[in-house]
């Protein structure tokens, strides 16, 4: 018996599940790549989902977190502390935004801005709104209210009754704009690319009309950048590539370069319907995930990471598009921004990913059941990107003459 509760089968057993997780184990990261406890090498295109954007353990994060740990490892926010201050001020700095209220996670920071959005149409304006609009198949966390604001059914299955106060309408639709007034809608929520969705980029048009109805109407325009933003798309919020300003900007996987760390930035008019005693968290922006993040943005705005992931997400698209005129059989549609892509497959994603992991030591991701994902770090190469380009036409190529998805 001890022979089998001490195998590695065991262990799971003891963590509930709800991931089926690939047979990795691994423990070592640098830069793209990552290390399995064989000695295996990966080119890591996942980036931890999205979240590693410097790469694995950057050396300017890693330094400024070691020094940290020296020193603090946390207090609560009933104190000041210093590296949150500056992460807040080049939050606001390099954004539309006048301040910031600092969480643990995506989910926590779109629940939080859920709170905001009620409370300000409810304490400042005065009004009795609190209906918060998103589209369907959107992404927003798995707590209540993120899961209700999530526009996918197989999120909510079994979690009843959801939270009361949220309508979705179809994604890029013009004809459904009609529909986001009624008189209790206090905010739109919405990802600019939907990422778990299936990497669906919203339309220029689309969402400039939204942001019209928004601003006529008094609506909190709330965007959740949670993937897209932190130099994602190619710039460093990617409601920076439409010319518009939302009310609201949750940030979260990118911020801390793998810290737990998430942040909503306000306006200050908005930010305002928070005050002592209205929302908090005992570890949000703690001094060592604040750290985190301050390496981490400084490294997005001083250096020019952020437009060089642009261009070489330009390169990306260009090769994932020549990919599918090559291979129209097997892939159906090359969609996304910046180095957030999305192959829209025939067959099985999933095969795909099995198939470049097992076979090529590349890491990939899907976004549904005929999405293939791609989120490499955006400190990555025109070579790396090549790798990967031949490893995707091996495996299209193979499925042509295994003739598994013709
Ligand atoms: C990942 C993600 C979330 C949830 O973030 P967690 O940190 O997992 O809670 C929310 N919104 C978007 C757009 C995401 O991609």
């Amino acid at each position: 018996m001890s022979e089998v509760t001490n195998t590695p089968a065991a262990q799971i057993d003891s963590i509930m599940n709800t991931y089926q997780r690939f047979p990795v184990t691994f423990v070592k990261g640098k830069g793209s790549y990552i290390w399995d406890d064989t000695g295996k090498r990966y080119l890591d295109f996942t980036s931890g989902i999205g979240t590693c954007n410097l790469g694995h353990v950057p050396n300017s994060v890693k330094n400024a977190v070691e020094a940290q740990l020296q020193e603090l490892w946390h207090c609560s926010n009933l104190y000041h502390i210093p590296a949150q201050q500056k992460l807040a001020d080049l939050l606001t700095s390099n954004s539309f935004g006048d301040q910031v209220f600092f969480c643990n996670s995506g989910a926590e920071a779109n629940e939080g801005a859920i709170k905001l959005a009620r409370r300000y149409a409810q304490k400042v304006k005065g009004t009795d709104a609190f209906e918060v609009v998103t589209f369907q198949r959107s992404f927003h966390g798995r707590t209540m209210a993120t899961l209700t604001a999530t526009g996918q059914s197989k999120i909510q299955d079994g979690f009843g009754p959801l939270v009361p106060g949220f309508r979705y309408l179809p994604y890029n639709s013009v004809e459904a704009l009609s529909e986001i007034l009624t008189p209790q809608t206090c905010a739109v929520l919405l990802e600019l690319t939907q990422g778990e969705g299936g990497v669906v980029p919203a339309k220029k048009d689309w969402l400039q009309q939204l942001v019209a109805i928004c601003k006529e109407n008094d609506i909190l325009l709330m965007v959740d950048e949670v993937q897209t933003g932190m130099g994602r798309t190619g710039k460093l919020f990617a409601y920076e590539h439409y010319g518009i300003e939302p009310d609201v900007l949750t940030l979260a996987k990118g911020l801390g370069s793998g810290l737990p760390i998430g942040a909503i930035v306000a306006k200050g008019e908005v930010a305002e319907a928070f005050g002592p005693g209205t929302h908090g968290t005992t570890f949000g922006g703690n001094p060592i995930v604040a750290t985190a993040g301050v390496a981490t943005l400084t490294e997005l705005v001083e250096t020019d990471v952020v437009q060089q992931a642009g261009e070489l997400g330009a390169y990306l698209a260009d090769q994932l598009q020549e990919l599918a005129e090559d291979y129209p059989a097997q892939v159906k549609e090359i969609r996304g921004i910046g180095l957030m892509q999305g192959i829209v497959t025939e067959g099985l994603a999933i095969d795909v990913l099995n198939e470049a992991r097992e076979q090529h030591n590349v890491l990939l991701l899907v976004a549904g059941p005929n999405v293939v994902r791609l989120l490499p770090p955006l400190t990555t190469t025109q070579s790396e990107i090549d790798q990967v380009i031949n490893v995707l036409k091996t495996i299209f190529a193979n499925q042509t003459e295994g003739g598994k998805s013709l």
